[in-house]
């Protein structure tokens, strides 16, 4: 039998990040919560930042950002059943586990949603988030706080699409992925671990540190900044593709995609903003293609993630290029935001 060893004693106050706004960031001391019935307090020892922080970077936020946290559990309330020393990771959406979609197991589109961490509630920048227990997802202690964040956005949110790809085309040779940043990678890599290592999948940027390590991990770069998609398609010997994930939010993006979907094909739409320009004739009805959404994952995702991070450590962790200490915050996003990284990690 394994000791823990006992937990460090829980302070009343911490330091905690705050976002003020126009990438101003304070660390404020706040009170750390006591966890209820069915929750757990978390000591949080690394998120990874993402773009969908942007918002809170640039506009503020009443709470501390973060909703790629992984921790690991100092204390639980009454009704739990995970125990303290417990390491895992934040689903960010606290689903209801009642409701018709819950039933279905679609989490990520839970109809009686209580929060989004990191957004609505506390997240994993500061130093301890309290959260509802349906959402901790227990990984062992083999896997280290940096790379279970791995569990979420990257692994999560990009194997999620290839799925959703997978339910309209039973037959995918070849896969389109439009933006390297790090949710395009995770798609990327998703699709290789998912769809089979030998899969094509051509994947678009502007920025060049991002298609080198897009080529690394497998992936057919096409700068669209240096070549229009028709030809960048062309130079790896491909006139169309059965599934496009959308990772940019960019409408020309999508529009581009559009115009080299194969008949049958299915556009997967991941990157928040923007537009869908379609002829509904030629786009939809002619080739029988299909459009459809991808919305983070589900829940029930994380089990075969957590097998998929086992197996193909060394290989995810490439994804990871930038760790910071959390006092480093400030750094981490002025790099992230100049575009030259994979996913940034603050650790503590
Ligand atoms: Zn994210
Ligand atoms: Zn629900």
């Amino acid at each position: 039998m394994k000791l823990q060893p006992p937990p460090d004693a829980i302070p009343q106050t911490a330091l905690y990040p705050m976002f003020r706004g126009e990438r101003v960031i304070e660390f404020v001391e706040k009170e750390v919560p006591e966890p209820e019935a069915e929750q757990l307090l978390i000591r949080c020892q690394a998120n990874a930042l993402c773009a969908s922080d942007f918002g809170q970077y640039y506009n503020g936020s009443n709470i501390t950002p973060g909703h790629e946290a992984a921790g690991v559990v100092v204390a639980a309330g009454p009704d739990t059943r995970i125990i303290v020393g417990t390491s895992g990771v934040v689903f960010l959406m606290d689903f209801c586990g009642q409701c018709r979609h819950c039933h279905m197991g679609i989490t990520n589109i839970c109809l009686n949603k209580r929060a989004d961490y990191g957004f609505s509630h506390d997240g994993g920048y500061g130093p301890y988030a309290l959260i509802n227990e349906n959402v901790f997802f227990p990984t062992g202690d083999d896997i280290s706080p940096a790379e279970a964040t791995l569990l979420l956005d990257v692994m999560g949110t990009g194997g999620h699409a290839n799925r959703r790809a997978q339910h309209a085309h039973p037959n995918i040779s070849s896969v389109l992925v439009t933006g390297s940043g790090p949710i395009g990678l995770g798609v990327l890599a998703m699709a290789k671990l998912l769809l089979g290592e030998d899969m094509p999948v051509l994947i678009t940027d502007m920025v060049p540190y991002r298609l080198k390590l897009a080529e690394r991990l497998g992936g057919l770069p096409i700068n669209v900044e240096a070549s229009d998609l028709v030809d960048g398609l062309k130079h790896h010997g491909f006139d169309a593709v059965d599934v496009a994930i959308d990772t940019s939010g960019a409408t020309v993006a999508r529009r581009a995609s559009m115009d080299v979907l194969a008949r049958r094909g299915v556009q997967v739409c991941v990157g928040h903003g923007g537009e869908l320009l379609l002829n509904v004739s030629p786009d939809l009805i002619g080739g029988e293609r299909t459009v459809m959404g991808s919305e983070y994952f589900t829940y029930q995702e994380l089990p075969e993630s957590l097998k998929l991070l086992r197996e193909h450590r060394d290989y995810l962790n490439q994804i990871i290029t930038h760790r910071y200490p959390v006092q480093e915050i400030g750094e981490a996003y002025n790099k992230f935001v100049a575009r030259s990284t994979g996913k940034v990690i603050v650790e503590q």
